[in-house]
């Protein structure tokens, strides 16, 4: 395996000086040896480590002439630190925090055709471990704040960026760290996370700009069925994993009512421009609040609107009795749900209690859920993002979305900061490669990120 690192003053020389204008060829050129840098740094959990990452980012910082005090790499533990940096305006505005994540998912040379730890450049593509998930994202942000210091620009408010360790897994949570030991040095009005959200591009063409703006709250709960048992030539008709059986198949049947929220109701309005025409109909009564029954169970049947729509429930684990010629004395299932935000534990856990409907079958929280409530449809940052997107891409829907899964941007939005998801990378919807092999992002949609962020942040500082 190779280690290459870039060399600085090949950066050094990316960046003309006196600095007015760089041009946009010279800006990618620097935003491909920073995604260079970040992707052949091996950060994951186990083996690798996000200190070196931020040492190196720190290092070119300071180089581009960032206070020293306002360059840092924090953290416990030696491997995992997080990297901070906070780029003085004016002060006019309260700062906005740049998130994103430096550590990547586990990969195995034996299982790619490229070396993941490795920038390779192929067909039109940059393959590599993080291109994606979201050390692409993490370059753009970099590059974008090193290009605006050498263009002298001062913003009308701080910008705080902040790449985080242990968002893929690990001792802690890089984000949920900051918040209890630097809070005020990611203190700001709101956050834009490029881990989530982002442009999706559909058999070849440029389709919707998702900000994500909400996500579901993680809540498991454990069912348990007990029995005296006893021998499996004697049986009962009570009988551990029958009402186990018997209450999930219960369970199978229900659904919690459909509620859509602000953000989901924006989705549906949106993204029915993109979709065939029986359906956008359902969509937009959704979207309009005006959406019957019948409309709703249309759109369920898609397990993506399904969920948008409404709290769910599913047995995801089982286990139960201990030997083959026993009756069972404990059968006990794990059922994880994906809660609306806003939405009380103990209320679904009470209606989840109501649909078992046997006293014999018990409900235990397996969690503790944590909220993580919307984050409002500011209309100033949705009609800066609209005009970024135009300016690159031209005219495409921007679509609030709410993530069905969870991400960093819970600790934030629980700490009371509004988290917009969003990254000028755009990403091919059937070519998804995060977590997996021969993970790779298109380079003009790096490039063209590159031209967002840039656009995007200048917009969003004036
Ligand atoms: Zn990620």
């Amino acid at each position: 395996m190779s280690k290459r690192v870039w060399p600085l003053f090949v950066v050094a020389a990316a960046l003309p000086l006196p600095a007015q204008q760089q041009s946009a060829t010279t800006f990618h050129q620097l935003g491909h040896a920073i995604l260079r840098e970040l992707i052949e740094v091996n950060t994951t959990a186990a083996s690798g480590s996000t200190t070196t990452a931020a040492e190196q980012l720190a290092t070119r910082f300071r180089d581009a002439g960032f206070a020293a005090a306002d360059v840092e790499v924090v953290g416990p533990g030696v491997k995992n630190r997080n990297f901070v940096v906070r780029y003085r305006g004016t002060g006019a505005h309260k700062p906005v925090l740049l998130l994103a994540h430096l550590d990547v998912v586990e990969a195995k040379r034996a299982d790619w055709t490229y070396d993941p730890f490795v920038l390779t450049e192929r067909d039109g593509y940059f393959y590599g471990r993080g291109t994606q998930d979201v050390k692409g994202g993490a370059a753009m942000l970099v590059t974008t704040l090193l290009r605006l210091k050498a263009e002298k620009v001062v913003p009308d408010r701080d910008l705080i960026l902040a790449l985080t360790a242990g968002e893929e897994g690990g001792p802690y949570n890089g984000v949920d760290w900051l918040i209890k030991n630097k809070r005020s040095a990611i203190d700001a009005e709101y956050v834009i996370n490029v881990d989530a959200g982002g442009g999706e591009i559909d058999k070849g063409k440029h389709t919707l700009f998702d900000v994500q703006a909400a996500e579901k709250v993680f809540h498991s709960v454990t069912l348990t069925a007990t029995n005296p048992g006893g021998h499996s030539s004697l049986p009962r008709k009570d009988n551990a994993i029958y009402s186990l059986a018997a209450a999930l198949g219960r369970l199978a049947k229900f659904d919690f009512p459909a509620k859509p929220n602000e953000v989901v109701k924006a989705y549906f309005s949106k993204a029915a421009a993109a979709a065939a025409p029986d359906v956008a109909a359902d969509m937009r009564k959704v979207g309009a609040g005006t959406a019957d029954a019948a409309a709703i169970a249309r759109l369920s049947k898609t397990p993506l609107y399904n969920s948008l729509m409404r709290t769910t429930c599913v047995a995801t684990m089982l286990e139960g009795g201990h030997a083959q010629n026993a009756l069972p004395q404990t059968a006990k299932a794990t059922v994880n749900c994906r809660m609306l935000p806003g939405e009380d534990p103990a209320a679904v856990e009470k209606t989840l209690i109501g649909v078992i409907a046997d006293t014999a079958v018990h409900l235990t929280p397996a969690d503790t859920a944590v909220q993580s409530p919307a984050s409002p449809l500011r209309a100033d940052l949705f009609a800066t993002i609209d005009a970024s997107v135009k300016s690159v891409w031209g005219p495409l829907p921007v679509v609030p979305i709410m993530e069905t899964g969870a991400t960093d941007g819970l600790y934030l939005r629980n700490a009371g900061a509004p988290v917009y998801g969003l990254t000028g990378l755009f990403i091919a919807i059937d070519d998804i490669r995060a977590h997996g092999k021969d993970e790779r992002i298109l380079i003009t949609a790096f490039d063209q990120g590159l031209d967002f962020t840039y656009d995007f942040l200048k917009r969003l500082t004036k």
